[in-house]
């Protein structure tokens, strides 16, 4: 009982950090989606609520459900890993360990999020994410707590066996900026914002982009990359035409509680995701 006592003032901070971040979140796109919207919508579309409920429980049930394996797997690598691998990746300057931790964690991010599109047990997982029909920021937090902690895991584990995440040189300053630069990207490719942003979207994420990963017709099985396009121009899965989609969403029926989406993936069910022959 003292224990979890304890534990509360640490919690409160983390609910009133993840609060703060998310006020300027919304100061930063609200304003984006208001001037520059892609599909007139108001900020209180369907499902509004339930996106901000995500918004806290996938900041906070993840990092803790991921806490334990990833400090085993941290031990792991200091063991496992030979000592002048380990040094040498220490010694790189900042900026070059900043762009391979970029460049590792997307890597590992696009085969885990193609992987929840192609292997059915795991789209259970991933639909509601798809089942958004009103693309906006928000719609970043929506994700089944399982789904996020498997893309998550593909993301991390590739920077930790490298050592691109430990705390020694630049590590935790890789970290820092992989998080911080994730979070505004990971919002921003879901915005309702019409721009597009010429050859720069050859090189990172754009709201055309990830729109088009969330069309509802053909065009699900493209663009699984995170930060960089050139990724799914590798593997074959680009999709980037000169407009943005239709229509959001699936075809896969989606309960509207919080409650009966966190128990959909556990039901039995006949649909598939669309994926390419
Ligand atoms: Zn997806
Ligand atoms: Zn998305």
């Amino acid at each position: 009982m003292t224990n979890i006592m304890a534990q509360i003032p640490d919690f409160a901070v983390s609910v009133a950090r993840l609060a703060l971040w998310l006020v300027i979140l919304s100061l930063v796109f609200v304003p984006l989606e208001r001037f520059f919207s892609r599909t007139p919508q108001q900020w209180a579309r369907p499902q509004v609520g339930n996106d901000i409920a995500y918004y806290f429980l996938n900041n906070l049930l993840p990092t803790a459900l991921m806490a334990l394996p990833l400090a085993l797997l941290a031990k792991l690598v200091a063991m496992l890993v030979p000592a002048p691998f380990q040094a040498w990746v220490h010694g790189l300057p900042a900026w070059a360990a900043i762009v391979a931790g970029l460049i590792v964690a997307d890597l590992g991010s696009y085969w885990g999020h193609r992987f929840s599109h192609e292997w059915p047990l795991l789209w259970r997982f991933h639909a509601l994410h798809h089942s958004a029909e009103h693309i906006d920021y928000l719609v970043n937090s929506r994700a089944h707590p399982i789904d996020v902690v498997w893309v998550r895991m593909w993301g991390l584990v590739p920077v930790y066996i490298l050592g691109l995440g430990s705390t020694a040189g630049a590590g935790p300053w890789v970290t820092v900026l992989i998080a911080v630069a994730g979070t505004f990207a990971s919002f921003f490719v879901h915005a309702n914002v019409r721009w597009r942003l010429g050859p720069l979207e050859w090189l990172v994420a754009t709201p055309a982009f990830h729109h088009w990963h969330h069309s509802k017709h053909d065009h699900i099985d493209h663009n699984y990359a995170a930060t960089f396009p050139v990724l799914d121009a590798m593997f074959g899965t680009l999709y980037l035409p000169g407009k943005f989609p239709d229509e959001y969403g699936t075809a896969d029926p989606m309960p509207t509680t919080i409650a009966g989406q966190m128990l959909a993936p556990f039901e039995k069910r006949t649909t598939a995701p669309v994926v390419r022959e």
